[in-house]
């Protein structure tokens, strides 16, 4: 038997025809469907339903936005109560994903060899896709596995264990991993002659650094925070207003600092996730907006941390545009946490032959590049996105692939 929680979540589904939840889901899992068997108590079923379009479930309902894909579009919602899709999710995978028993059910339809560079989701999510049809697949990781969403996605929004389970699971599939093992750019070519096909899923890999005056200690990056590199101090500023920051400040938060992040537009422009600003707020760190870094002070250590007060003159897509106001605001601090992004390493994508567009790679619908075999996704194509659509990026580069393999030993008969 179901437990009651989930039972009734289930029972609230309406089965739409034409499933909104589904629709916004990134990743076309049949949501009704699933849901239609857990209501038959059909728990194992409902999980497979998930599974054959998705392993990162566990993932995906623990850190896909609330106000984005399957349950804000759940036409519950509009009576203010949506199915809880993902709860009903996590339940199934908690329990019913075995990695060593799923993994069984392997193909061997493909023969064929690619490389994946990066083991962040998209990456794992192109290995196991091909994995599952027989290809033989080495990912290669320059620190630990996992990339940003297992190392940098703090524990209390996402445990480490749905991460290991994945990679057990493409480990049981036969996935060869070489962590600490870094590909240049120039590398990417001698691979590309090793394999049939290269797909390279290394995000973004720089981190872009705020225009501030200063150079003292105490002033750190979001991502050696996040990777437990450094601590923070009692009163920590952390610069920026996306994901990233909501989590730097909610980890410097539990290590007992009083925490203030600043963001240069309103708050209604910060691009964290509205559930992730709200937790950060609910929990006690402080907002404060419309102001622009400027300098850290302090000679050695940190002592504050000055901004350029702005204020809105407009709107400019679809966010405040700004303009600094002449004066200036000093918070005290010992500790400044920069997180305002990350960008691709242009210098490593000239090496690989790619120009980028934009700062990012461009791909076609196989996922892609101008670079016969050399194919790409996640984060280094859209930006920084949502994990399913990072899992999606894997899955379609799989496929992509895939027809790629056949289609060069096509031409090899002929
Ligand atoms: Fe069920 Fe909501 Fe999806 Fe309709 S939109 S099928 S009620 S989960």
């Amino acid at each position: 038997m179901i437990p009651e929680q989930i039972a009734l979540q289930a029972k609230k589904c309406l089965s739409c025809k034409n499933a909104p939840c589904s629709a916004s889901c990134p990743l076309g899992i049949d949501i009704p469907a699933f849901i239609r068997l857990l209501k038959e108590d059909k728990p194992e079923q409902a999980f497979e339903k998930i599974r054959s379009r998705s392993i990162f479930g566990e993932i995906c309902s623990a850190v896909c936005p609330l106000d984005k894909h399957c349950r804000s579009s759940c036409v519950c919602g509009i009576k203010g109560q949506p199915v809880e899709i993902p709860m009903l999710e996590n339940y199934l995978f908690d329990r019913y994903f075995i990695p060593e028993k799923c993994a069984c059910d392997k193909q061997c339809d493909v023969s064929g060899s690619v490389a994946v560079v990066g083991s962040g989701v998209a990456g794992l999510s192109c290995a196991v896709t091909l994995a599952q049809k027989g290809v033989d697949v080495t990912v290669y990781e320059k620190a630990q596995l996992g990339g940003i969403t297992a190392n940098e996605i703090p524990p209390f929004r996402l445990e480490r264990k749905a991460f290991e389970k994945i990679l057990q699971y493409a480990t049981c599939l036969g996935v060869k991993f070489r962590s600490d093992e870094f590909v240049s750019g120039s590398e990417v070519s001698v691979l590309s002659e090793a394999y049939n096909a290269v797909f390279l899923a290394c995000g973004l890999q720089k981190e872009v650094a705020a225009d501030v005056q200063g150079n003292c200690k105490g002033v750190v990056g979001a991502t050696e925070f996040l990777r437990g590199r450094c601590k923070s101090g009692r009163k920590t500023v952390v610069i920026g207003g996306g994901n990233v920051a909501m989590d730097c400040a909610r980890t410097a938060l539990r290590s007992g600092s009083e925490v203030t992040v600043v963001y240069r537009r309103t708050q209604d422009d910060m691009p964290a996730f509205s559930e992730e600003k709200s937790s950060a707020l609910r929990e006690g760190v402080q907002f404060k907006c419309l102001l622009a870094p400027f300098s850290v002070n302090g000679t050695g250590d940190v002592i504050s941390a000055t901004f350029a007060e702005m204020k809105v003159v407009g709107q400019s897509g679809g966010r405040s545009a700004v303009e600094k106001t002449g004066k200036l605001i000093t918070i005290d601090c010992d500790t400044v946490i920069m997180a305002v992004g990350s960008q691709a390493d242009e210098e490593f994508f000239r090496r690989c032959g790619l120009q980028l567009v934009r700062g990012r790679v461009e791909v076609d619908n196989d996922m892609m590049t101008s670079v016969d075999g050399l194919f790409a996704g996640g984060d280094i194509v859209r930006g920084e996105n949502t994990v399913a659509k990072a899992v999606r990026d894997g899955r379609q580069a799989a496929e992509g692939i895939i027809r790629y393999i056949d289609s060069k030993k096509l031409s090899c008969k002929e």
